[in-house]
């Protein structure tokens, strides 16, 4: 698939002259299910790849304590490049940066979506539309409950997950997280 187009929006945006790398992704495209976070932190700008830092090695745990790894899992962003200080993203980075988010869920086709914290869960639940984020709940209304979201034609389920930066020192978060797993592995035991 050609990607130029949105490879050039993202390109200009300031984030990206400022950053050391683009982060595309990781995991496998053929998988059924797509996890999608906020924006790199240092360490993800630095290697060029999606949660690979506290948040990525809490992921991991997290992911193999119900039996999934990046075998079984696509995972990317909203943004592509790191914020300076890693704040929010702001709407027109989003707006720049996620006509590559949508190429990349059209290749992909996944039939769960899991929107890792506000931002993403926001975006999805907004239509993919910028200007609809603010209206919509938090993450903390939504986890763990499944919606199903029109993507271009597609029909795609939505499980809104707690991002696993919040997790790493909030135990309470960390079981509200497995019971939404079990929710996740039950959405795709039924699509196989
Ligand atoms: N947090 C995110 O949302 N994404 C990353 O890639 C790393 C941390």
């Amino acid at each position: 698939m050609n990607y130029s187009q949105e490879l050039d929006l993202i390109k200009q945006t300031q984030i990206c002259k400022d950053c050391k790398n683009i982060v595309y992704g990781k995991g496998n495209l053929k998988a059924k299910i797509l996890f999608v976070g906020e924006a790199p932190g240092r360490n993800e700008d630095e290697q060029g790849l999606p949660f690979v830092g506290a948040a990525g090695k809490n992921l991991d745990k997290l992911l193999a304590a119900v039996g999934l790894s990046l075998d079984d899992i696509y995972i990317t962003n909203i943004l592509k490049c790191r914020p300076p200080e890693n704040r929010d993203p702001l709407p027109e980075e989003v707006r720049m940066h996620t006509p590559y988010l949508i190429k990349q869920i059209k290749e992909m086709k996944p039939e769960v979506i899991c929107s890792l914290g506000n931002h993403a869960t926001k975006f999805f639940l907004a239509g993919c539309r910028v200007e609809g984020m603010k209206d919509q709940p938090g993450i903390t209304t939504l986890h763990g409950k499944v919606r199903m979201i029109e993507l271009d034609g597609m029909k795609i389920k939505l499980i809104p997950l707690f991002h696993p930066a919040a997790i790493i020192y909030n135990q309470k978060l960390k079981v509200e997280w497995e019971k939404d797993m079990e929710i996740v592995k039950k959405e795709i035991l039924e699509s196989k």
